[in-house]
């Protein structure tokens, strides 16, 4: 349209409708390779260090990374007074290292809501903000889910990434182990758990699915497949791969059927590494669990994907494990915006946290093009944006529905029996 028709047309009104759509750019084409969608993002570190939404738009996402998921860690690092870590010459700001416990920090879901309804619907429409705040062993969780949602309605679309059995974090969970309030013991296969404060048996997490289930929000639970015991330091003392989660993960699955649940990284992490039998694991979870995806992110996972070790299951494993579970599996990052403070073993200083660069955010997806490449363009599609873009938009669709018939609801007296 030339400008001089454009300015005939634009009245007061229209003028302002028009100046906020076309103060940005439309969203990016999903299409191609080079496009992804990142399921599995944490915008701020342990330490609430991070980005805003304006920068990941601007500086991370640009064109290639065409949706993303905005997760905060749920989890603040405390900075104890008396530990003295790195000889007080540097703050913690991870979770390896400082011996003080680790607690839920809800005001990151403010945080995040309130810039995400400043933004354009063409911004929001690329962001999908999950809810962190909560204590997945308190059944209150799901009232401080609800609360999230009738505060900031049109900000959330899912919860999590959030945590129970994470080798050193779930030992480092601030809170009452298991067995000091539980009637009747705890049950197995988490009898085995060190210092247990988490269980995939606990009552909330039922309760939290649930309400996922309720809302239409999607969550992303973070299990690792078996035991890892760590010290604070990082010591790996024993890697329990005999007791694994599976039966765990299965009872809480059936016990929520209509929640929408991306178990991430299928259940692998830095100290869990995949047994030969993994793959087969996963995908009785999978089949157990019609409502569940998994995500294949984080990249110190994704490179056993590609090398794999003696004994972990092969790159072409993985491909027929792609192939087969198409539209369940979802790609992502796991990448922490904002590095942490590095100290060496005497607690000197090494390097300063500080934002990554757009390269170093961008170097995550080139690690798994081996995987893709072997499982053709059309399902590399699907787990790159496909899938992410049909889970979260559906996603999207019912929490607003849910928000909408829950309007009159009075935040301040909601039931909780
Ligand atoms: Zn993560």
């Amino acid at each position: 349209m030339p400008i001089s028709s454009f300015r005939r047309i634009c009245t007061v009104a229209a003028c302002a409708a028009l100046a906020a759509g076309c103060s940005t750019l439309p969203p990016p084409a999903t299409e191609g390779p080079g496009k992804f969608a990142d399921a599995h993002f944490h915008i701020a570190n342990y330490a609430y260090q991070g980005a805003s939404l304006k920068q990941l738009l601007r500086d991370y996402m640009k064109d290639d990374m065409v949706r993303s998921t905005v997760m905060p860690l749920p989890l603040q690092q405390k900075w104890d007074g008396f530990e003295q870590y790195a000889g007080d010459k540097v703050a913690p700001t991870y979770y390896l290292g400082p011996k003080a416990e680790l607690y839920y920090y809800a005001f990151a879901d403010a945080m995040y809501a309130k810039e995400y309804l400043t933004l354009t619907p063409a911004e929001q429409g690329r962001l999908d903000l999950m809810i962190t705040g909560f204590n997945p062993m308190d059944r209150y969780a799901a009232q401080h889910i609800k609360r999230a949602l009738l505060t900031f309605p049109g900000a959330f679309t899912g919860i999590g990434e959030f945590t129970v059995h994470k080798e050193l974090v779930s030992r480092k969970i601030a809170g009452d182990p298991i067995s000091y309030t539980a009637v009747g013991g705890r049950q197995p296969p988490d009898t085995t758990e060190k210092d247990g404060k988490l269980s995939l048996y606990s009552p909330a997490l039922v309760d939290i699915l649930k309400t996922v289930a309720e809302t239409g929000l999607v969550a992303t639970l973070h299990n690792d497949i078996y035991p890892a015991d760590v010290t604070y330091d990082g010591t790996v003392e024993a890697l329990r791969p005999q007791n694994n989660y599976e039966a765990g993960l299965t009872q809480l699955c059936v016990q929520a059927p209509g929640a929408s649940v991306i178990w991430a990284h299928t259940g692998l992490g830095r100290f869990v590494k995949p047994t030969r039998d993994h793959l087969q694991m996963v995908s009785r979870v999978l089949d157990a669990c019609p409502g569940w995806s998994v995500d294949i992110s984080w990249d110190i996972v994704q490179e056993r994907f590609i090398k794999p070790e003696p004994g972990m299951p092969s790159t072409d494993e993985w491909a027929q494990f792609v192939t087969r579970y198409q539209d369940r599996v979802l790609w992502g990052s796991d990448t922490v915006i904002y590095s942490r403070n590095v100290v060496d073993a005497k607690g000197v200083p090494v390097s300063m946290g500080k934002r990554m660069t757009f390269d170093q955010y961008m170097a995550v997806p080139k690690i798994t093009s081996p995987l893709f490449e072997k499982v053709g363009p059309q399902i590399s599609q699907k787990v790159r944006v496909g899938n992410y873009v049909k889970l979260f938009d559906g996603a999207k669709k019912k929490v607003r529905a849910w928000e909408a018939a829950h309007a009159a609801d009075d935040v301040w007296d909601l039931s909780a029996r």
